[in-house]
């Protein structure tokens, strides 16, 4: 019970008076204080004896369907159909997966295995965005992890261990709720070995990374330092289980185009030939992309094998890129629009302003990404401008004036 506290009492725990450490709770022979209570249900969670936080508690109710999860993912990124419904479906079927697991136990007389995915896209075609979109979607814990910051154990780096540590920390170290989540690793492609010859010579950035991460992907029980960085003989470890874990991996890979173009028997460049080719999509040839594909590249065929699930990303063509600057709710346009309206100044922008922005864009070939940095080279003079000019004005960005800052 709650306790007004008087100077003679201490925390039973740490021995601190409850001048110090604040309200006190009494038990039958002593009190605990706010920090210590807060500590023993960090070490509860921890050996996975703790009650799950209300926030990842899944009731049947809070399944979304794919069509949900699609409709939702269509708010926030623009096109990319075959992901968006690949991404919908798999984390559909990674909730059906813990509940079926949860309702039979260890007695499932089937066990329904996972389905990590790999999204093969352009840069700035939206792999992060639609991971980060269905993190604000889940009631699973949700971590983004940068394979490129990953070495194998005991070379400068990030252990693999650490995108566990990541997840932990985001399930607020709650082990059972770890053990469902969903990790999003970027970048995948950067771990590919050199070559496909193995060398005698230990690869630190490539296939030894990727043996260590065939080991979390497997479904094993690892075990990770709670604070993260370099296990310590003495530090305590926390054991985490990574068989209902998620894996989604994003990456460029840039050049699998020849890879898949070889494959199909084809020239990624201009060819005339039988009509079969011809039905070839040449300008889009990731739709095509094989497990095989992957192996070419260079990442190891039994990681490779642990990746059932392969989709791609389309290129952002002019229209994308449009649509991407105005419609989804977060677009661009929106957010100055809104930035200008707290200073009490109506922001029209000419279309005229877009497509020059679209152009731009194209020229860079970084997708979205460059869109942005445009807007804001666009914007930073009136950012400064307009926030000390009258109140309850329309400001109007004009083609003439945007193709002057552009071209600045
Ligand atoms: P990558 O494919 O390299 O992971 P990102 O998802 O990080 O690309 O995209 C970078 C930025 O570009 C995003 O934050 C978003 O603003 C924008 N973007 C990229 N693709 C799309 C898309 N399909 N729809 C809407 N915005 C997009």
């Amino acid at each position: 019970m709650p306790k007004k506290p008087t100077n003679e009492e201490h925390c039973s725990f740490c021995g601190r008076p409850a001048s110090q450490s604040g309200l006190l709770l009494s038990g039958l022979n002593g009190y605990i204080c706010a920090d210590c209570a807060r500590e023993a249900e960090k070490i509860f969670k921890q050996q996975g004896q703790g009650r799950s936080s209300a926030k990842f508690e899944i009731q049947s109710a809070d399944i979304p369907t794919p069509t949900e999860i699609k409709q939702f993912l269509d708010l926030y990124v623009i096109g990319q159909e075959a992901a968006k419904r690949v991404l919908s479906v798999a984390v559909y079927n990674h909730y059906k997966r813990l509940k079926y697991n949860a309702e039979h136990g260890n007695k499932n007389e089937v066990e329904i295995e996972k389905s990590n995915i790999v999204m093969v896209g352009e840069t700035g075609t939206g792999k992060t965005l639609l991971a980060r979109t269905i993190a604000r979607l889940l009631k699973v814990p949700f971590c983004i992890a940068d394979a490129t910051t990953l070495t194998e154990a005991g070379y400068v780096g990030d252990d693999v261990e650490n995108v566990l540590v990541r997840l932990l920390q985001a399930a607020d170290y709650d082990v059972p709720a770890c053990e469902r989540g969903i990790v999003f690793i970027d970048e995948i492609d950067k771990i590919a070995r050199k070559s496909e010859n193995t060398s005698i010579t230990r690869d630190v950035s490539g296939e030894g990374v990727q043996q260590a991460l065939l080991k979390l992907l497997e479904g094993a029980e690892v075990n990770v330092p709670p604070e993260g960085g370099r296990k310590h003989p003495e530090q305590k470890l926390i054991k985490i289980n990574t068989r209902n874990i998620l894996f989604i991996c994003g990456g460029a890979f840039d050049g699998i185009e020849r890879a898949i173009g070889a494959r199909l028997n084809s020239n990624v460049i201009g060819f005339k030939g039988d009509e079969k080719r011809q039905e070839l999509d040449r300008d889009n040839m990731l739709q095509y992309v094989q497990p095989m594909d992957l192996k070419k590249f260079g990442l190891i065929p039994e990681l490779v094998g642990r990746f059932p699930v392969l989709t791609y990303l389309e290129p952002l063509d002019r229209e994308a890129l449009r649509r991407i600057l105005t419609e989804p709710k977060n677009a661009l346009v929106k957010q100055y629009c809104e930035l200008f309206k707290m200073d009490g100044i109506t922001l029209e922008i000419e279309p005229g302003v877009l497509d020059l922005v679209v152009d731009r864009a194209v020229e860079y070939h970084l997708g979205a990404r460059g869109l942005r940095s445009i807007m804001e080279g666009l914007m930073t003079d009136l950012m400064f401008d307009l926030p000390s000019m009258q109140k309850n004005t329309t400001y109007t960005l004009t083609r003439d004036e945007a193709e002057k800052k552009i071209r600045l």
